[in-house]
Order: structure tokens, then C-alpha cells, then sequence
């Protein structure tokens, strides 16, 4: 492994494509209701990178403003891709299932516990939180 990595993905039906150039960080599952309604899915995987280290190579995702939050789609399909929790935010999350291989990126988190479906089953062994991990 060098320091070069990089990590592709994109959306479902290939029109939208991006490359990140850091390992994404913070990795954790979503269970809140916007997550779930956006995807489509009882909970989200997110990672975050630096935004400078999300290139988009293809296509344009269509950015959606909700909850003073900013969640971007792919235009061509509407897959669900990035997140930008706040405009000054220096970091951006990625959809970890939207990369071409998700699987080195486990979870290592719970968030938004308070939303959480009946049945969906927890990893017991992850730290697991109400809302957000973050204080702010
Ligand atoms: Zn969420
Ligand atoms: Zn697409």
C-alpha cells in the first residue's frame, strides 16, 4: 500500500463517476430518517474525506438542500453520493456503497440510534449514539 491511494465510484447507472484521493475516515452506519428516506434503505454507510480529496470524473450530481444539510445525487439515476453537513464544513461524507469496493470500509459506529427501525440488528460490539457522535 502506498500513499497514493485512491478510490473509485459512482452511481448505479454509470453516468456518475468520482475518484477519492484519501482513505475516508469516521466510517459509521446512519440510521436517521433523512438518510433512510434519501437512499431508500433502512440506514446509510458514511465515510468522510477532505473536500479536496473528492473529484467527480463523470456526470454532475444534483445537490438537494433539507435540513440545512446538502445531499448530492447522481443527476442521470438519483443515487444517493455525497453529504455536506454544514457550508464551512472542511470535510465531505461519501456513500461507502457507492464505492466500487466498499469492502475494506467497515463501520465503526451507530449514529441516530433514536430513528433506528425495530428491526434493524445492531453490531453489539460498535459504539452506538442517539443523534450525531459529534458535540457540536
Ligand atoms: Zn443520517
Ligand atoms: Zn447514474
Amino acid at each position: 500500500m502506498g500513499n497514493h491511494m485512491e478510490f473509485t465510484g459512482g452511481c448505479v447507472c454509470g453516468g456518475t463517476r468520482y475518484v477519492l484521493k484519501s482513505r475516508p475516515f469516521g466510517l459509521g452506519d446512519c440510521h436517521c430518517i433523512d438518510c433512510r428516506r434519501s437512499a431508500g434503505a433502512p440506514y446509510v454507510t458514511w465515510g468522510s474525506v477532505p473536500h479536496a480529496d473528492l473529484v467527480v470524473t463523470k456526470g454532475e450530481p444534483r445537490k438537494i438542500a433539507h435540513a440545512d444539510r446538502i445531499r448530492s445525487f447522481a443527476a442521470c439515476c438519483g443515487t444517493h453520493l455525497f453529504f455536506e453537513g454544514s457550508r464551512d464544513s472542511d470535510t465531505i461524507d461519501v456513500t461507502i456503497a457507492s464505492l466500487d469496493d466498499p469492502t475494506p470500509f467497515a463501520p465503526q459506529k451507530a449514529i441516530w440510534l433514536e430513528d433506528k427501525l425495530p428491526w434493524v440488528m445492531l453490531d453489539e460490539s460498535l459504539p452506538t449514539f442517539p443523534r450525531s457522535s459529534q458535540t457540536s
